[in-house]
């Protein structure tokens, strides 16, 4: 093929579920239907859920959710984790999280990683887009420490892998991080830096986002979550589109309900994200040591074979 030219990826971002789950069940489907078609077109790669799928903890709600969502099965890798309205008054999930979307839903597929403690309110996925690959994380609403100790060994044992974070709560609507952020930034992002490069989180009801530098690492956080606009949010979802070439993030937010793009500012943006480009100048040189170890070896077993005393 020679010089390689690095396919652009899409990755899709599903704010907070719950009033379509409750009232607009149509919206919901719309979406998942939408990003089925479009997977070839946009070449999507993953579909990440930030969380709060249903409104009240009702069968029906979870029905309407788990028909919406189920319509990306066998077609695309996916991940979700519970919001605040999808756990118990406790923090713990009601148990109907796990019935429609727990670990036994996604334990055969390739791309899936695992959950915490036998539930899959915490879990970890895998997939490739250009040259590189990522491990992407679903953290409930409020992670307890020892779920952010275990994401943190997980990390660990994928040093290669660029991580991306959804979870629930993050960004606060001053642009600060909420406390359960902040246990997240300083426990697992902020620990992480040289592979942790992006955060999405829904929960508050805007579109805020923020950059920050760890010992020259990016780290772009991202708030969206349109549950107030009208028909309990409009069907707006994030188009994360990945240009290795460019070392760009193009992020744009479209709704298949209105079939329209927002615009503005806060939902139309770029941010700089170093990707890798050129696999050839990674295979030669470990093409040319295989070959010196090769020669060595030869060398020096026709030198002692030969070798007289
Ligand atoms: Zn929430």
């Amino acid at each position: 093929m020679g010089i390689s030219t690095v396919e652009n990826f899409t990755v899709i971002v599903l704010p907070d579920t719950q009033h379509y789950s409750q009232d607009f069940p149509n919206i919901f489907n719309n979406q998942t239907e939408w990003i089925a078609d479009k997977i070839q077109d946009l070449n999507i790669v993953f579909v990440t859920h930030e969380g709060d799928i249903i409104q009240f903890d009702l069968l029906e709600q979870w029905e309407n959710a788990n028909h919406s969502l189920s319509v990306l099965d066998d077609k695309i890798p996916w991940g979700i984790l519970p919001g605040n309205h999808d756990l118990d008054l406790l923090g713990k999930t009601s148990g109907r999280f796990d019935l429609f979307f727990g670990v036994d839903r996604f334990n055969s597929e390739s791309w899936y990683g695992g959950g915490y403690n036998g539930s899959n309110a915490n879990n970890y996925e895998f997939f490739s887009g250009g040259q590189d690959d990522y491990l992407i994380f679903h953290l409930q609403y409020n992670p307890s420490l020892d779920v952010l100790v275990w994401a943190d060994g997980i990390i660990s044992d994928y040093p290669e892998r660029k991580v991306i974070i959804t979870t629930h709560s993050f960004l606060d609507y001053d642009g600060n991080r909420t406390a359960t952020g902040e246990r997240i930034w300083n426990n697992l992002v902020k620990p992480n830096s040289n592979q942790v490069f992006l955060v999405l989180c829904g929960h508050n009801h805007d579109t805020l986002r923020r950059s920050d530098i760890v010992e020259d690492n990016i780290i772009h956080q991202l708030l969206a979550d349109y549950q107030d606009e009208p028909n309990g949010g409009n069907g707006w979802l994030r188009i994360l589109r990945f240009s290795p070439k460019e070392d760009k993030i193009y992020i744009s937010t479209y709704s298949p309900y209105v079939d329209s793009y927002k615009v503005d500012s806060d939902n139309q943006f770029v941010l700089d994200f170093d990707m890798n480009k050129d696999p050839i100048s990674y295979s030669i040189p470990s093409e040319i040591i295989f070959g010196i170890v090769l020669c060595l070896i030869i060398v020096t077993v026709i030198f002692f074979l030969t070798r007289k005393n």
